[in-house]
């Protein structure tokens, strides 16, 4: 009687660097690994309709890796505790690996599920996977999750060097038969009517092999120019972060490979620069951890009392579909809507936009992110949401309010972002601004002071 592992699969959509399939491949059982759709646990919040794009290409491509490999990938879709319990139980499973997740829900949802397959005789094991510094690692001198960045990747700095990655497997001992998996097609994570997804399928190319070649090509010919990041038409930053968002490639593996990788002598000058923005992922998590209702609630429960505007549908509607006459917002906007990210200075701007000038509550652009980033992140959207808002940790202060038009002089003076994504900018057809900039700008400054007086 064999008792096979099984190895749960949930943001490390990968082979390569992956500790728990390399423990489930140690063990030396045969191996089942299940990825379980998730939309029921409470708490989990399920994937917006971007996400579930790449989710759909990063499971066939997982599929197609582990098959040339000798295993097969299972699907399942509930709550995945209960599935991976129930597939344990179907299979007289011996063991279960998986690498930890950090949001509350999750959390919990993990150690009861270690908890109960314990207690059924089999062996469970969780893994760190896709952190660098595992959130209550890095504490304050007084024993305190860090509120402050700077710090924070300090203390990083100076504590373990992450560990080096783990190879993967080139043979994996498949289960046989396979067990029961369901059809990828029939999760309809594609969109079908209509079928908004032309953009990302000519902008991304999905999947592991596909994140090691973006990052070597990245090293090649942008990292040197990191230092340009902020100019969103040079489109010099990695594209790693839907990548890192499902695992396709780890922290572990980009961090040793620009550490000790062969770089020209320019991409090194911006390496640290760049490992820099990878510890800001890791300070949102731990931000997280901390916060579990980091998506919900204020960070800074000064802001529970600001007077946020009921937002009119007409304006929230030119602002997600890029018509607000704001040329900066509307590029950002379309670019968002057509390919699934936005530059991050843009990001900012567009979000500033919403806060502040139409004073919208920062909730309801993390959601809209949410539904069509195909990085969309439990962590970095509301982390960054709150940062724009000022809510947030170490956030920017409410008062500076980013001018739009003078955000595009300073990073798109030759306007070649703002005419590739709204090439009709200069002629009839582009609208009138739906809001006053310097107006709005000082409602905004009073509703602050307002807030302020009430705290
Ligand atoms: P690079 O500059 O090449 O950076 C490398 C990696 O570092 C990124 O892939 C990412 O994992 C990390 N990183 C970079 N900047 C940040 C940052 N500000 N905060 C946290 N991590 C960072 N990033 C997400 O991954 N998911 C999100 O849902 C997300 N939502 C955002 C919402 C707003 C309002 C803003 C202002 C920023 C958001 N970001 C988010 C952060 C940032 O915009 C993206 O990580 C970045 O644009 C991705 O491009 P890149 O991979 O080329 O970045």
């Amino acid at each position: 009687m064999t008792s096979p592992s099984i190895v749960w699969l949930r943001d490390d959509l990968r082979v390569g660097d992956n500790p728990a399939l390399h423990a489930a491949t140690e063990r030396g059982e045969s191996v089942i690994v299940v990825y379980v759709l998730d939309d029921e646990t409470p708490g989990i919040r399920p994937l917006g309709a971007a996400s579930r794009w790449w989710l759909h290409h990063s499971l066939t491509a997982l599929s197609d890796d582990l098959r040339e490999r000798g295993a097969h990938l299972t699907l399942r879709r509930g709550r995945g505790a209960d599935e991976v319990e129930k597939l344990a139980q179907q299979t007289g499973a011996g063991a279960v690996f998986w690498n930890r997740r950090y949001g509350q829900a999750a959390r919990d949802a993990d150690a009861a599920l270690k908890t109960s397959l314990r207690e059924a005789g089999v062996d469970a094991h969780s893994f760190q996977g896709s952190l660098l510094f595992e959130p209550w690692t890095i504490q304050t001198g007084s024993g305190t999750p860090f509120k402050v960045f700077t710090p924070f990747y300090r203390a990083c700095l100076e504590s373990q060097e992450p560990r080096h990655p783990y190879p993967a497997p080139s043979h994996i001992a498949g289960v046989k038969p396979a067990p029961e998996s369901d059809d990828l097609g029939s999760w309809a994570l594609l969109p079908t009517k209509p079928d908004w997804a032309g953009g990302f399928r000519e902008r991304w190319d999905v999947g592991e092999a596909a994140a090691h070649r973006v990052l070597e090509v990245f090293l090649k010919d942008d990292l040197a120019d990191y230092g340009d990041r902020d100019f969103p038409a040079d489109d010099t930053t990695s594209h790693l972060s839907p990548y890192l968002r499902f695992g396709e490639i780890s922290p572990f593996q980009v961090w040793h490979r620009v550490r000790e990788g062969r770089l020209s002598d320019g991409a090194k000058k911006q390496a640290a620069a760049f490992l820099r923005q990878i510890v800001w992922r890791e300070f949102n998590y731990t931000v997280l951890f901390a916060n579990p209702d980091l998506a919900t609630a204020n960070y800074r429960d000064e802001f529970d009392g600001f007077p946020w505007a009921k937002p009119h549908a007409a304006d929230l509607e030119a602002w997600r579909h890029g018509r607000t006459g704001i040329p900066l917002v509307d590029a950002g906007m379309r670019e968002l809507w057509q390919t699934g990210v936005m530059h991050n200075r843009v990001r900012m701007v567009v979000g500033s936009f919403l806060i502040k000038n139409l004073l919208v509550d920062w909730r309801v652009g993390e959601q809209w992110f949410w539904d069509t980033l195909v990085d969309a992140d439990e962590a970095n959207n509301p982390g960054n949401w709150q940062w724009v808002a000022g809510s947030g940790a170490d956030a920017a202060p409410y008062f500076r309010v980013f001018n739009p038009v003078l955000q595009a002089d300073k990073f798109d003076g030759h306007r070649e972002y703002v005419t590739r994504w709204v090439p009709e900018v200069d002629t009839d057809d582009y609208p009138e601004p739906i809001v006053d900039l310097k107006e709005s700008r000082a409602h905004a400054l009073d509703a602050y002071a307002d807030m302020r007086r009430k705290a």
